[in-house]
């Protein structure tokens, strides 16, 4: 099983070109999609899971035209977006019941056996009762992601999932989705690094509609490797760094910027060489040094 996106474009009214011939393969298994906002993540997320239409371009998964085929996409389709807009007082249980029935299950009782197997699933069994509407961030993605798996989907799309959730949360939800990511497509779109490190074997970079890098993580890590230096600097030396290096990023560690520089060759001045990571790819990428 996979999905095959050959030149993809997208162009909005506004004169925004959101998708610039975007080719990608995606596999079995979890898949990250990473980018900063305004990349055309949920552009891409939109337009797989039938909800908008692509100016030109293909997207198969298997044999079936993921942008022509919409009903037939939409019977395999799970999808979380990014904004859910309302969050209704009807609880979870008559919530997920109802969005059953329109699914198309009409068996009362097998009905009612996946529902309470979806509520286990995502831990919220014993919340079952209680208003989607007063739940926590955290708890309306675990929601949203029973939602998803009604009628299990083949294809499972979850647009910026983790953005606002605490750890702790985060964590939860993570558990929750690399054990549904085993046997579909899960394809997963984050700003976030570490969603990608922590979950994704295979990925791809986007920025201003672009794919910059696509492949298994392993890969995206190779192309840097050897190549990012570290150090420790003073807040008021960090302007005269980032002119004379070229600076992946800067983070404070203990209150002082500690810098990633990146060079084929060694730095010196008190640089060391550093354990490359996803984020320095990242930022090696939006920033075109690789
Ligand atoms: P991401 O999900 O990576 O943040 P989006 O796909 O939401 O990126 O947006 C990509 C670009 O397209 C942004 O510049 C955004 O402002 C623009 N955009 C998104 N949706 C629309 C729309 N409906 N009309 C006009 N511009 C849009």
């Amino acid at each position: 099983m996979k999905i095959q996106i050959e030149n993809l474009n997208k162009q909005y009214s506004n004169g925004v070109h959101a998708l610039v011939n975007v080719s990608l393969t995606i596999n079995k298994g979890m898949f990250g999609l990473l980018g900063p906002n305004g990349a055309g993540k949920s552009s891409l997320m939109r337009t797989l899971a039938t909800l908008q239409d692509a100016d030109s371009g293909t997207a198969m998964l298997d044999e079936m035209d993921l942008l022509n085929k919409k009903d037939e996409v939409r019977k395999v389709l799970g999808y979380l977006p990014q904004e859910f807009g309302v969050y209704p007082r009807t609880s979870a249980v008559d919530l997920l019941e109802y969005l059953a029935v329109m699914k198309g299950f009409s068996n009362r009782s097998e009905r009612k056996e996946m529902v309470n197997h979806l509520l286990n699933k995502v831990n919220l069994f014993e919340h079952r009762k209680k208003a989607v509407s007063s739940y926590s961030g955290g708890m309306r993605q675990r929601f949203g992601i029973a939602q998803c798996l009604i009628g299990n989907p083949k294809l499972v799309i979850v647009d910026e999932p983790t953005a606002g959730l605490d750890p702790g949360e985060r964590n939860r939800f993570y558990n929750i989705l690399s054990e549904i990511g085993e046997n579909i497509i899960l394809i997963l779109s984050t700003h976030i690094v570490q969603d990608v490190r922590e979950l994704c074997t295979q990925m791809a970079i986007m920025d201003k509609g672009k794919v910059l890098f696509s492949g298994n993580t392993d890969d995206a890590l190779v192309q840097i490797r050897g190549k990012v230096w570290e150090r420790k600097v003073n807040k008021s030396e960090l302007p005269q760094f980032q002119n004379d290096y070229k600076i992946i990023s800067n983070k404070l560690v203990g209150g002082k910027p500690l810098i990633h520089a990146f060079s084929d060759v060694e730095l010196g001045n008190g640089f060391v060489k550093a354990e490359e990571n996803l984020e320095d790819v990242f930022f090696a990428k939006l920033n075109e040094l690789v």
